[in-house]
């Protein structure tokens, strides 16, 4: 196949980012493409940039998603890559594309919901931009953080020996996504999934405390599944993992619809997108901070070695992909 009948299907969702980095130099001291957000110092700090696109039908399902839960979301997973870098937020920026016909209400009850977050996050919003679009929503969300200068937990950090990590528990998000896709009832427990998959918290006070500690070296969010995103981990470190199935943290309502459902909770906690906890990477020797799991560490080579109950995996379980 000619190079030119290549489709962003096969080139992937990194490797269109990969074309596009190559093609741009990132000034010394500054941290450019491939992490959670961009490191640029300014005098004793420095600031953060995150953006993040949430486009109709890809990321959420217009019928499915209150405008309200839309723009608290929107703007949740920006401040979660905030705190993957143990940073706080300052500011927001949003740029919005609307169908004509869309309903006067549908633009307040989102805006609602951008508030609600600011607010209690305590980041304004301060700029943005907005346009008419065919048939499609489409909430662009950029942020600026800040943190003391040098203090950013990179993805490329992680030393051999660390335990490997996550924040809270893993899956719920995937478990509310697919309550939607397979319309199971909405009982208590299917009630929690669609919370957390509807409305993440994103990680701003554990970040802030993960970001502080000197023993916590490599750090980033889970927004398309850990089977995924400790790859990125490992490859900008260029060390391997060993991870167990077992290990992973489940709410009691994911193992509870899980078996209702015939549904395997750890694969789900492995593979399934959205959680916006966050995956670090830690000294052995330091004492885990209150709400984290150990669930593997770092070793020599490449890519992750699962295991269940100590026992070896011999399948490749993948995360979220775009393309
Ligand atoms: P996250 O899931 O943390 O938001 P992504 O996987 O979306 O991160 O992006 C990985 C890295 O690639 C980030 O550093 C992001 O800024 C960068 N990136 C993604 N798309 C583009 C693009 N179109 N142009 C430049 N950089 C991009
Ligand atoms: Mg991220």
């Amino acid at each position: 196949m000619a190079i030119a009948d290549k489709t962003l299907g096969s080139l992937g969702e990194f490797g269109l980012i990969d074309l596009i980095r190559q093609k741009f130099r990132v000034p010394h001291g500054t941290v450019g493409i491939g992490d959670d957000c961009a490191v640029i110092p300014s005098g004793t700090d420095d600031l953060l940039v995150t953006t993040d696109m949430l486009v109709e039908g890809i990321h959420f399902l217009g019928d499915k998603i209150a405008p309200e839960q839309l723009g608290y979301k929107s703007v949740a997973v920006n401040l979660s890559d905030i705190a993957a870098m143990g940073g706080e937020g300052v500011g927001t920026f949003l740029s919005i594309a609307l169908p004509p016909s869309t309903p006067q209400q549908w633009a307040e009850r989102f805006i609602e919901g951008y508030r609600a977050i600011s607010d209690r996050y305590g980041v304004p919003l301060l700029g943005g931009d907005t346009t008419s679009s065919g048939n499609d929503i489409v909430v662009n969300v950029a942020v600026l953080g800040r943190l003391p200068h040098g203090k950013a937990k990179l993805r490329s950090a992680a030393r051999l020996g660390d335990t490997v990590a996550v924040t809270g528990t893993l899956g719920d998000s995937g478990g509310g996504l697919r309550i939607i896709l397979e319309e199971r009832p909405h009982d208590k427990d299917a009630k929690f999934l669609l919370d957390r998959h509807l409305a993440p918290l994103p990680q701003m006070e554990l970040g802030a405390t993960l970001g502080g500690s000197e023993q916590v070296h490599a750090m980033m969010d889970i927004s398309d599944g850990i089977a995924s995103d400790l790859r990125h981990i490992l490859s900008a470190s260029g060390v391997g993992a060993v991870v167990d199935l077992e290990q992973l943290p489940l709410s009691e309502p994911l193992r509870r619809t899980a078996s209702l459902y015939g549904w395997q909770a750890e694969r789900i906690a492995a593979s399934a997108g959205e959680d916006y906890e966050l995956l670090f990477t830690i000294d052995p020797s330091a004492a885990l901070p209150k709400g984290t799991t150990a669930i593997g560490r770092i070793v020599e080579g490449s890519g992750i070695e699962w295991r269940s109950g100590g026992r070896r995996l011999e399948d490749n379980i993948m995360g979220f992909r775009h393309f």
